[in-house]
């Protein structure tokens, strides 16, 4: 029989299995008190205008929520606006940049800001490159008045500190798209902290939310106030004014708010962001341990202090990453793929908050269950 057809025939014991199998990097494993949430907001919220009362306060709880979560310093707002952080890119390179921006760029998605900011009206950026599964510190660079990079790059599983690059004016402009609230770090050291629900976060994708300082306040108010073209629905000055009244430009997804409003209650309930970066600091151990401990498997990641606490990516050696991957989902373990354009013999395992670390001690259980049936 091929060793395709192998992996999905292996069958896991009941008993070494994860009590949830969702281990994707984005969208995440959903809390099942989540949707018990969404549930009960089901009747008074689902379906009813958000220029009212009852969803702009739903609004003003996941504002203060993040906040608080995330420790904004005096003077710093939270934002939201829909399109997801994809959009944030194009917004950041209509409202943000002034003159240039400087990007590091290890893997995808510190990649696809730094061509986003490619943009007519701005000079090119400089990027500072590294090889997927390293990373770099990117330079204090002629003319740059934005600094970026992604506080965890999710298709390769580097985190990167998040800290002020030595260039007094500049914004410090950080991705968190699936680091915010998983990684503790300093929110005075970054001007603009933006992400997407749908990862650490635990909720749906659509929208994108931004941690900014008075600094990116004013920017985005005097880049506003220029003869720059800014289209509607990328106008950071219109994300400020909306969100200072608790609404969108446009109708959000309010599933979507209420799933996220539920996760940061829960985190903040919980102690907050120590408690959530000690979490995933403790599950995400578990699996790089293992992978330093068995024969086949090695932390893809070189270097010990850019290993991601919410993205844990594994090299295998003899043995088919994706035949593991297969047999997995044939029980229910589901998306431990790596990145799609990674294209490694490897597994990538979210340990995000909503990760309890018991199960990544089935996973791994499963796993070594899998290799040995592979032979
Ligand atoms: C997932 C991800 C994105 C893209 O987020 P969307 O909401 O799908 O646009 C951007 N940056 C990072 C670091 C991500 O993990």
């Amino acid at each position: 029989m091929p060793v395709t057809d192998l992996a999905q025939t292996i069958q896991i014991p009941a008993t070494l299995l994860p009590a949830d199998g969702r281990f994707g990097c984005g969208p995440s494993r959903v809390r099942s008190a989540q949707v018990d949430d969404l549930v009960a907001a089901s009747r008074a919220l689902l379906g009813t205008s958000h220029r009212q009362k009852p969803v702009k306060a739903l609004v003003g709880s996941v504002r203060e929520q993040v906040a608080a979560l995330l420790g904004a310093p005096e003077g710093y707002e939270v934002l939201l606006g829909n399109g997801g952080s994809t959009a944030f890119w194009d917004a950041a390179a209509f409202g943000l940049v002034e003159r240039r921006s400087a990007h590091g760029a290890w893997g995808e998605f510190g990649a696809k800001f730094a061509k986003a900011a490619k943009a007519p009206w701005l000079t090119a950026p400089a990027v500072t490159e590294a090889p997927a599964g390293g990373r770099a510190e990117v330079p204090v660079v002629d003319d740059a008045d934005v600094y970026a990079w992604p506080h965890n790059e999710t298709s390769t599983g580097v985190a990167a500190p998040v800290r002020r690059v030595a260039a007094p004016g500049a914004l410090t402009v950080i991705d968190a798209t699936s680091a915010a609230g998983g990684i503790a770090f300093d929110a005075a050291e970054a001007d603009v902290y933006y992400f997407a629900p749908q990862k650490n976060l635990g909720s749906d994708g659509g929208l994108w939310l931004a941690l900014a300082s008075p600094a990116a306040i004013e920017r985005i108010g005097r880049i506003a106030a220029s003869d720059r073209y800014i289209p509607e629905f990328l106008s950071l000055q219109a994300a400020v004014e909306n969100s200072r009244l608790d609404q969108t430009l446009n109708t959000p997804a309010l599933a979507t708010l209420v799933l996220l409003e539920s996760q940061l209650r829960w985190m903040n309930d919980q102690g907050g962001l120590p408690w959530a970066s000690g979490r995933t600091a403790a599950s995400s151990s578990l699996l790089y341990d293992w992978a330093e401990r068995v024969a086949y498997a090695t932390p893809f990641v070189a270097a010990p202090e850019d290993r991601s606490p919410v993205v844990v990516t594994i090299d295998f050696d003899g043995v088919d990453a994706a035949d593991v991957a297969r047999a997995l989902r044939a029980n229910g373990i589901v998306d431990t793929e790596p990145y799609r354009k990674l294209g490694r013999n490897q597994l990538r395992i979210g340990t995000f908050a909503s990760v309890e670390p018991s199960d990544v001690e089935a996973l791994i259980a499963s796993i070594e269950f899998v290799v040995d049936r592979l032979g």
